[in-house]
């Protein structure tokens, strides 16, 4: 089954950085369509490969019918300019928290053949970038929080859950 069942928050594998891809083979291809059809299936506008017990540095996003995926992203740039809305995290499910980012940033990595790529995005795709390579160095969205926040506001997942 290309779905896979979702990690959810307590589980090791997300608070654990993942390891760089180093061979862009059959395997690879296999994991970033499973992740693509989990994101879908979600639904969720992002997933990383951690999120589904693979500790390796890949994500998947879908912004506005936008599918792709990124392997071994690296964030470049950042605008100084941030952006606030609510973000939810297909790990926690059911909640979401209104968390400040970068408006703007450019990530650069590669494809699944191997081939350099490179991922502009603003509000939504900034976001998601911004939320999914921090599940690939370990950190969750809550890290990101104030705790007096994440006590006094949780609500109902309305924006992105990625
Ligand atoms: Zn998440």
């Amino acid at each position: 089954m290309p779905v896979q069942p979702i990690r959810l928050f307590g589980d090791p594998v997300l608070t654990t950085a993942a390891d760089e891809v180093t061979t862009f083979d059959k395997e690879l291809r296999v994991l970033v369509r499973d992740l693509t059809e989990t994101m879908l299936d979600a639904p969720g506008a992002g997933l990383a490969a951690p999120q589904i017990g693979v500790s390796l540095r890949v994500f998947t996003y879908d912004i506005d019918g936008d599918v792709g995926h990124l392997v071994n992203p690296v964030i470049g740039t950042r605008s100084d300019e941030q952006q606030d809305g609510d973000e939810g995290c297909l790990s926690f499910p059911g909640l979401a928290f209104p968390t400040q980012r970068h408006l703007r940033v450019v990530a650069s990595g590669f494809n699944m053949y191997g081939d350099p790529v490179t991922v502009e995005g603003s509000e939504l795709m900034a976001r998601c970038i911004q939320h999914e390579v921090d599940h690939l160095d370990g950190i969750l969205f809550i890290d990101r929080l104030d705790p007096v926040q994440v006590k006094a506001s949780p609500h109902a997942t309305r924006g992105l859950a990625v």
